[in-house]
């Protein structure tokens, strides 16, 4: 049986270590403050603020919470940004995404402070990650190296494969490897052979977003396998883009769905809050 990747326990872990760096800070007289923007009632986007309201609360971390209404103008988001980049006490701003579709999400993030900028999305934070240099990082691939790192999994050297090539995914998540010096590959929708180029992986990291599209074909045996797809089928059970029953029984370590990355871009998005307050 492939070792399961506990992205909970770890997760956990790191959480802990976070709510005791708070308190240090907390009696040093430093207070964290992270402004939670929500755009309209998406019930997906609610559950995804109040877990993240919910972490800053168990953390130490105070959250200042903006529902905006669905008809929101983006200039009025705009205004709210400013100001938020404007308050010393606020140290990192979250906007929800996606916003509604007549407000242009490439201009918000733009427009977010990038010292403030906890999701890692600014253009300044994802050149700072390119070439090399201090900012903040996208919280989903940086927690997937922090689940290889902390289950003793070797990165430096590995032939890794990542399918999906998006700005908060796949993008980063290569840049992340690379600067751990793994030898990546990047497929996509374009990408020849898929299944060939995928067994080439020591590592897998899968972000396409179709539900367990990745089968035993697609994996090298030994491989480690990395699940970052969410999906919830028809009787509302969770599933990633790996078919984790049929992949398993192939792979030396894997991350299951629920509780294998999902849990970890929380706990990033704290660690990157805890970091913003340093970083004025
Ligand atoms: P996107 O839809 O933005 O990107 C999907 C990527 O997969 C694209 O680069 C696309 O290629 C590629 N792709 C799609 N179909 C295929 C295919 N048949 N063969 C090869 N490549 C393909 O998704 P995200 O990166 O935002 O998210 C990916 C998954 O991860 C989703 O299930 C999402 O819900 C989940 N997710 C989970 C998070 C977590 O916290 N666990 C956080 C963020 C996302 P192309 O560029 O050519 O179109």
């Amino acid at each position: 049986m492939p070792q399961i990747i506990d992205g909970k326990a770890i997760s956990g872990a790191i959480k802990d270590e976070l709510k005791e760096k708070v308190e240090e800070m907390k009696a040093e007289g430093i207070r964290i403050c992270l402004a939670v923007v929500q755009v309209g009632n998406d019930p997906a986007s609610s559950v995804y603020v109040g877990n993240k309201k919910k972490a800053c609360a168990y953390i130490g971390i105070d959250s200042l919470s903006y529902e905006l209404p669905e008809e929101t103008t983006q200039e009025e988001l705009l205004d709210l940004i400013g100001e938020l980049n404007a308050k010393k006490e606020v140290n990192g701003i979250l906007v929800q995404l996606p916003l509604p579709d007549h407000i242009d999400e490439d201009t918000v993030i733009r427009a977010i402070d990038p010292k403030k900028d906890v999701d890692g999305f600014h253009p300044q934070n994802v050149g700072a990650l390119c070439i090399g240099q201090p900012g903040f990082v996208s919280c989903t691939p940086s927690g997937i190296i922090q689940l290889l790192k902390r289950s003793g999994i070797e990165i430096a050297g590995k032939e890794c494969v990542v399918i999906g090539r998006s700005n908060i995914v796949g993008k980063p998540m290569a840049l992340l490897l690379l600067r751990e010096n793994a030898t990546v590959t990047v497929a996509h929708s374009k990408t020849k052979n898929l299944r060939e180029v995928a067994k080439r992986a020591d590592i897998l990291v899968v972000a396409v977003g179709k539900p367990k599209m990745i089968t035993r074909e697609y994996v090298k045996e030994g491989a480690v396998v990395i699940d970052v797809g969410i999906h919830r089928n028809e009787d509302k059970k969770m599933c990633g883009d790996v078919d984790y029953d049929d992949v398993a029984p192939v792979c030396s370590a894997i991350t299951p769905v629920p509780g294998g990355v999902g849990p970890m871009t929380i706990a990033m998005l704290m660690n990157n809050c805890v970091a913003s307050a340093s970083m004025k």
